[in-house]
């Protein structure tokens, strides 16, 4: 671990900690009713973003493409627009980012085995980091999980543990928890967010993108912002500024939040997009949009499929979920203000591992967009249309 980490502070009423695992998230926050997840503190001296653990038992994680999409960005009347490939991390997906650092710091609290609660990417890349670890994973799925993932996070030698719903998952994880296993990810409910050693990971990206010309907007997909907030920690600790940073969410959640609803209630919706499903809010992506002057952007699956089938004419295959990045900057980009300026979509992981979204048989119910046509801005009323066959409540992780 680095000397330089100071402690822990509270996202949402600043109060600081010592460094610890804090399950319920800030102690303080917990005893008044409130989750909320904590972060990080560093002495000042670093350059660039800090991480707790920089010498984490490495994969090769980030330093990731970030590709120009010309084309795109004059279709959007933005000055530039840039994918950031984050499915070219080890296991194909921005988790590893998170992975290292959690897994580096499993094996600082002497644990002996790593659980997570996983509908995909955030499974396989903890299984990946675990077994390079030499740590025992156990991976908590729904019956869902496509069998591409379920063959990879077996090969890893992780042990999946299936369950009928998300809920009961997080009930396992949590017993799982009780008995000494380290958690790789969110079970509470109100939910928090993962361990914040893991978040710090996904400074990186926001360092990564700071290197270059500093983007106006950064978009990403979004379930309990994990990735939204590390990458708002980022810019912070840079210190030139904090991109408006834009959440794409499947049916609208974070969008109601920031209009007066309590992020504590449950927001239900039904979504293709598995990655980012699931009816949670957390306070560290309110705080993050709140901080940054961002945004939430419902997208629903039939826009996120023709923001996929747009990237794919560009040359990039993206998760349907990473295609609700475009969707939603498309929507956003609709509503006119942003010409001449730069965006960075985060395109989280890759369609080659999503077959149920992107092969046209399984989606008998899918009315096509026009070719080429990008998402018009969608409906954002709080009932997304059921659209296709395979769509699941889950949560993601
Ligand atoms: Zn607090």
């Amino acid at each position: 671990m680095t000397s330089r980490l100071t402690g822990m502070a509270c996202l949402r009423c600043a109060e600081p900690w010592p460094v610890a695992e804090y399950e319920a998230g800030c102690p303080r926050c917990a005893a008044e009713g409130h989750a909320s997840n904590l972060r990080l503190t560093y002495s000042p001296g670093g350059r660039g973003a800090s991480l707790p653990y920089p010498e984490a038992l490495s994969l090769g994680e980030g330093g990731t493409p970030l590709v120009e999409l010309p084309e795109l960005a004059s279709e959007l009347k933005l000055g530039k627009l840039s994918a950031k490939l984050e499915w070219c991390n080890p296991t194909g997906s921005h988790k590893d980012r998170m992975s290292a650092q959690l897994i580096a710091r499993a094996l600082d609290h002497g644990a002996a085995r790593v659980v997570a609660a996983s509908s995909g990417n955030g499974g396989l890349s903890v299984a990946a980091y675990a077994a390079r670890a030499g740590l025992s994973a156990e991976i908590a799925t729904t019956e869902a999980l496509p069998r591409v993932y379920r063959r990879a996070i077996t090969a890893y030698g992780a042990t999946l543990v299936g369950f009928a719903d998300s809920m009961a998952r997080w009930k396992h994880l949590a017993k799982r928890v009780g008995e000494g296993a380290f958690a790789a990810t969110n079970y509470k409910v109100p939910a928090i967010g993962t361990n914040p050693f893991g978040i710090e990971g996904y400074k990186t990206i926001a360092a990564e993108l700071a290197a270059g010309t500093m983007p106006d907007l950064v978009v990403m997909p979004c379930s309990r912002g994990d990735l939204l907030s590390g990458i708002r920690l980022g810019f912070e600790e840079i210190g030139a500024g904090v991109p408006m940073l834009v959440a794409a969410e499947p049916f609208a959640r974070l969008e109601r939040v920031l209009a007066g609803a309590d992020y504590r209630e449950p927001f239900a919706g039904d979504t293709a997009q598995a990655s980012i499903a699931g009816s949670t809010v957390t306070w560290q992506a309110v705080e993050a949009l709140r901080a940054s002057a961002g945004r939430a952007i419902p997208v629903d699956d039939r826009a996120a499929r023709a923001a996929q089938r747009r990237l794919a004419a560009c040359g990039l295959h993206a998760e349907l979920s990473a295609a609700s990045a475009l969707a939603a900057l498309a929507i956003l980009a609709a509503g006119g203000g942003f010409a001449g300026r730069h965006a960075v979509i985060v395109l989280t992981g890759s369609g080659s591992r999503d077959p149920g979204d992107t092969d046209p048989a399984a989606r008998p119910h899918d009315e096509a967009a026009p070719e080429g046509a990008l998402a018009q801005p969608a409906t954002t009323g709080v009932s997304p249309q059921r659209t296709d066959p395979s769509v699941q409540q889950r949560e993601n992780g």
